[in-house]
């Protein structure tokens, strides 16, 4: 796909990817083997027919490419973006044996592109069967489940606690890689299969824990909101953010735009970040289009960075600059920052997580001249609501404890996504919600 060219793309929010055009979305769906046993389908989360499609587009026919990546994914113009395809439908695929494997994702966008201009076609929903069920959160986990019980016939509610639908789709991920009018439309189609969506609606505070376990049937899809902190000595002066609260003033509140909006975001000419996962990539590019000069310090070396390959790419291109092995100690400054102290690191024998482990090397400190320090290090499940019902098993970390189905410690209770895994992909978060959703959907129909 067609990269903007840097230069150009640091000075807005636009999309960066091109996205493939017909002709070459033909020309590569025709490279696909339609493998008998097809690996890729195997790779995928949520199971799509992959060959099916892809068989569809290599025709030319792109409504029939859409209705089959639709049976199975109700977001596909947002997973054929922001999906870790490397890792998983592309990272199996036969040709990439030898070969180049085919460009799943991108044949993905272009279908669900293509479908989007020039109108959409819904998959069929069932009878209704006079059952209710509440789904907590809009995110893909959400978004998910409330789609497959929609379309299984079940009243929908979703409860939405921000002023917009989408989570970490809408508030965390930038823009520049997920245009919001895309994610929009992704939901309205979910919408328009019967789900009814209350936003400002804070489950535990607005909604009354009593009046979600009254419904038939509840997935808990309310993620990994909660920002991690290092801890360190600095963090309280001003200029130091969690990048959620930092992503969400300009990507929810348009910060960006402040006075025009109303929500103020601090402009500083040099930026920190902290981390090495896509969530760091897209703080240091936000605050780069907002003009400063961005450092990324991350503990570890670059081949150990969760973030995808294709982000790291990216963020070089935009001259963002990398200090990798290289950890902060302090944040410095009287009441605003004015520098960050980092120390630097080794990397060492292989630690649980299967990457080489970072020590710091004594007497190796040094400082970066900085205004403005983003903390990117993780985040951890949404506390309030799974803390307020009673009898609810969560686990070390927070998450909500569930079987392979989804059920939680209660019965008609469910989970899914982040609050269930911890923070992982949307496609994780959309494959967990489907299995909850089939299980919802047995109990409700008493099979
Ligand atoms: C900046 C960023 C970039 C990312 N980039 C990628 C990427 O490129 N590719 C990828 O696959 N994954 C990416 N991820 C991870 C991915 O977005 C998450 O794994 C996914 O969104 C989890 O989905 P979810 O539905 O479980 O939770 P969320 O998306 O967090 O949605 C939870 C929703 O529940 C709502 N909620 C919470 N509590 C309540 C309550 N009590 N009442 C009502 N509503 C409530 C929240 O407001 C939120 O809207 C990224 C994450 C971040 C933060
Ligand atoms: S594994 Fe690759 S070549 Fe085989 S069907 Fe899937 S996409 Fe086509």
């Amino acid at each position: 796909m067609s990269d903007r060219p840097a230069d150009v793309r640091i000075k807005d929010f636009k999309e960066v990817d091109g996205g493939l055009s017909a002709d070459e979305a033909i020309a590569e769906a025709e490279r696909c083997l339609q493998c008998k046993k097809p690996l890729c389908v195997k790779g995928c989360p949520v199971c799509i027919d992959i060959p099916a499609f892809i068989g569809h587009v290599a025709e030319g026919n792109f409504p029939a490419a859409a209705r089959a990546l639709k049976e199975q994914n109700m977001l596909p113009a947002i997973c054929g973006r922001v999906c870790p395809q490397e890792t998983q439908c592309e990272g199996v695929c036969i040709l990439g044996n030898k070969d180049t494997p085919i460009r799943i994702g991108a044949l993905e966008r272009f279908v669900a592109d293509r479908e989007r201009e020039s109108g959409a076609e819904l998959p069929e929903t069932a009878k209704p069967t006079g059952k209710r069920v509440a789904v907590v959160g809009s995110g893909p986990a959400g978004l998910t489940a409330a789609a497959e019980l929609a379309r299984a016939g079940h009243a929908v509610t979703i409860y939405e606690s921000l002023h917009e639908a989408g989570g970490v789709l809408t508030y965390g991920i930038p823009a520049f890689r997920l245009p919001k009018d895309v994610v929009r439309a992704e939901i309205d189609q979910v919408l328009a299969l019967g789900a009814r969506l209350k936003k400002n609606h804070l489950v535990g505070r607005s909604v009354s824990t009593d009046e979600l376990l009254g419904y038939d049937a509840v997935f808990l899809g309310t993620g990994a909101g909660l920002p991690a902190f290092m801890c360190i000595p600095g963090e309280n002066l001003n200029g130091v953010y969690s990048a959620n609260e930092f992503l969400t003033r300009v990507n929810l509140m348009h910060a960006d735009a402040f006075p025009e909006s109303d929500t103020p975001v601090l402009h500083a000419a040099r930026v920190a970040v902290i981390g090495g996962g896509n969530v760091a990539m897209d703080a240091a590019r936000v605050a780069r289009r907002l003009g400063a000069k961005v450092s990324l310090i991350y503990r570890r070396g670059e081949e150990e960075m969760p973030a995808r390959r294709a982000e790291v790419v990216h963020a070089k291109e935009e001259e963002i600059e990398f200090y990798t092995c290289a950890n902060p100690t302090r944040i410095l400054g009287e009441q605003s920052v004015t520098g960050v102290e980092c120390v630097k690191m080794s990397l060492c024998g292989i630690d649980a997580s299967g990457r080489r482990s970072p020590e710091p090397i004594e007497g190796s400190e040094f400082t970066l001249d900085v205004d403005m320090v983003i903390q990117a290090i993780g985040t951890s499940p949404n506390p309030l609501l799974v803390s307020l019902i009673p009898g609810l098993e969560r686990g070390r970390r927070g998450n909500v404890v569930v079987d392979k189905n989804g059920r939680t410690s209660i019965p008609h209770v469910y989970a899914g996504g982040d609050i269930a895994t911890g923070a992982a992909t949307v496609i994780e978060a959309m494959g967990s919600a489907k299995k909850a959703a089939a299980a919802i959907d047995a109990m409700l129909k008493g099979e």
